[in-house]
């Protein structure tokens, strides 16, 4: 046999010493190249993140979320007449009578921030899986990024980064991950408006609302809703202005420096 076959010891030992190096390729050198393959998003990614800058002093971040809105353009307005920057975490819903690219627009030239909120705003859509979170959020961001020329690195959750009644606790948590190691930082809030009821609630509430909220609080993320029947939020936001300021609070926009607050995190 062996004299018939000289060649045959031999290849088996290149055989086996090949099917080695394989396996040893496939354990050390898989996840890279199989993650790099099959990213649906190769593009949704916000780079590296700066540190976080240190929080000093009394500040209060005012957000708006679901704009634009027919009641933007009037916050937009009190904004300017006070010289306080805040923060849009904005939608693609089409609103009657809003041209909501010059809205968007409008946002970044005024020197405020815009971050993602949702381009659908389907709880059931949006929280059914990773994927599907993210094919959302690339929407949405793509198409700030078309109307405004800035392409948003902080987001907010729709129903928060927690407890959301729709999204599955484990589909959130790995929605949570996905994003924050594609680089992109969320902002829950610590003070609540009060203006996410099903019907309009007058302004006064809302400023004591928001007023009780801070109350105790050096660093204020302010929970509101920009949308077409709130347009007491809109009202809202000169006597809060004027009120925390009073108080010795300082407005700012949010960034990815600042220090995020999230449900569920100390401090
Ligand atoms: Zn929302």
């Amino acid at each position: 046999m062996y004299l018939l076959y000289p060649w045959g010891k031999a290849t088996l030992i290149v055989c086996v010493a090949a099917a080695v190096l394989l396996l040893a390729g496939a354990i050390f050198f898989p996840p890279a190249a199989a993650a790099s393959a099959t990213d649906p998003f190769p593009d949704l990614y916000a780079g590296e993140l700066p540190d976080y800058l240190p929080d000093e002093g009394k500040v209060v971040y005012y957000t708006f979320d679901d704009g634009p809105s027919q009641n933007t353009v009037a916050i937009l307005d009190t904004l300017r007449e006070k010289g306080v920057k805040a923060t849009f975490f904005v939608t693609a819903q089409q609103t009657d009578n809003v041209d909501s690219a010059s809205v968007l627009r409008r946002i970044v030239q005024e020197g405020h921030s815009i971050g993602v909120h949702t381009y659908t705003h389907d709880y059931r859509e949006i929280y059914a899986d990773v994927e599907s979170y993210l094919e959302d959020f690339q929407k949405i961001r793509q198409h700030i990024t078309e109307i405004t020329g800035e392409a948003p690195v902080i987001f907010r959750f729709p129903g928060g980064s927690m407890k959301n009644s729709y999204a599955a606790p484990g589909v959130q948590q790995a929605i949570r991950e996905e994003m924050t190691r594609r680089g992109f930082v969320y902002y829950d809030w610590n003070v609540v408006s009060g203006d996410d009821k099903s019907q309009m609630v007058d302004t006064d509430t809302l400023v004591r609302n928001i007023l009780s909220g801070a109350k105790g609080k050096d660093k204020v993320i302010i929970l509101c809703h920009d949308d077409a029947m709130r347009r007491s939020t809109a009202e809202a936001v000169g006597p809060v202005i004027d009120a925390l300021s009073e108080q010795g609070y300082r407005f700012e926009r949010l960034t990815e420096q600042v220090k995020p607050i999230r449900m569920g995190e100390a401090g």
